[in-house]
């Protein structure tokens, strides 16, 4: 998405449309990565539930994995998690 000159921002930043969030794809800002263990996972969801991004993926009230395009490595998933399913990884970890 180009960036907007500030004149072509709506005066005091008025969201205009709804649901353009999605089109900010703000995995970009993480600075650590939560790593999801499908072995060790028994799709309680409370990571879904708790995460504040919902990019916690589900499908039937299975728990699918995590979209990082949202995902902001909060780590919120990782502390809830009872099966201690999700790791957090520092971003540099996966540098190529
Ligand atoms: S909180 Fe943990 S066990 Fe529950 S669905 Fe999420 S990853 Fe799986
Ligand atoms: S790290 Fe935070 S934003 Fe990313 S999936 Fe977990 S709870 Fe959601």
């Amino acid at each position: 998405m180009a960036a907007k000159g500030w004149k072509e921002i709506p005066i005091g930043g008025t969201i205009t449309e709804a649901g353009n969030a999605k089109e900010v794809k703000t995995g970009s800002w993480r600075v650590m990565r939560p790593i999801h263990d499908k072995n060790k996972c028994t799709s309680c969801m409370l990571c879904w539930l708790y995460c504040p991004d919902q990019a916690i993926l589900q499908t039937q009230g299975h728990m699918d994995g995590i979209n990082y395009d949202y995902c902001k490595g909060c780590g919120l998933c990782s502390s809830v998690c009872p099966a201690k399913a999700i790791e957090m990884k520092a971003e540099t970890e996966f540098l190529e």
